[in-house]
């Protein structure tokens, strides 16, 4: 076989609910770099968000899976969900790497909001050790431009030509340019809550899900 081994990219959330600006997340990464697959990871218990109320994993993966009917480079992973207790990323990349091998190029994928917040995960230096990260400019929060963040961590160097930051176990930082989505799955449980709408926020079928389901109603 000839030819370049194209990128799996791997797009991990809570997505309660999936909405349209993760779609144009994971699409603009597919089309800057090329990817072959993208893996939607919902976390079956996100370390950040213990303690507050989330929608059963079953309805978060079945959303997803609705999300993704026509999007054949997209695909649900329920990995996250075999694992007891919290879900951290660095668990999960560390599976994929034992699953795919070393040769694979890997792309985790993640809003600039998340990327903020990355010291805080468990074990954050050894994400960088398994796959490069796709960083992106996130419309509906504050500024946090990746050249400013990284500029003030320790470790990490900018490439001499510019196009990305490097990690010393490896990996490399690349800004995703990403069509502005603002939308954020807080936002559309709130409108549920008040009674608005959510057309165009989320794909239909996803919409008319919530809605069989009752979900995020006052009382669910
Ligand atoms: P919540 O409001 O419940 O915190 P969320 O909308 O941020 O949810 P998550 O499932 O937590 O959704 O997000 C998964 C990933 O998608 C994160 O890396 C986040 O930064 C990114 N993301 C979410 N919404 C957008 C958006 N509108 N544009 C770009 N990236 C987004």
């Amino acid at each position: 076989m000839t030819g370049k081994v194209r990128g799996i990219g791997v797009l991990g959330g809570t997505f309660d609910p999936v909405h349209n600006g993760h779609l144009v997340l994971a699409e603009a990464a597919r089309r800057e770099f090329a990817l072959a697959r993208i893996l939607f990871i919902p976390a079956a218990q996100p370390p950040h968000k213990l303690g507050e109320p989330i929608s059963p994993f079953h309805h978060r993966a079945a959303m997803l899976d609705l999300a993704l009917v026509g999007h054949p480079v997209f695909g649900v992973s329920r990995m996250e969900e075999k694992r007891p207790g919290p879900s951290y990323s660095v668990d999960t990349l560390r599976e994929l790497r034992t699953d795919l091998g070393w040769e694979q190029p890997l792309y985790f994928i993640i809003g600039s909001d998340a990327f903020a917040e990355i010291t805080t995960w468990k074990n954050f230096n050894e994400l960088f050790r398994y796959a490069d990260f796709l960083v992106a400019e996130r419309p509906d929060t504050a500024p946090g431009h990746l050249d400013d963040f990284l500029s003030r961590q320790p470790g990490f160097s900018r490439d001499p030509a510019g196009v990305c930051w490097h990690h010393p176990l490896g990996a490399r930082l690349y800004p995703l340019p990403v069509d502005a989505f603002p939308v954020s799955a807080t936002t559309i449980r709130r409108k549920i809550r008040q009674g608005q709408a959510i057309q165009g926020l989320v794909p239909p079928p996803v919409e008319a899900y919530i809605r069989q389901h009752r979900l995020y109603r006052p009382g669910a």
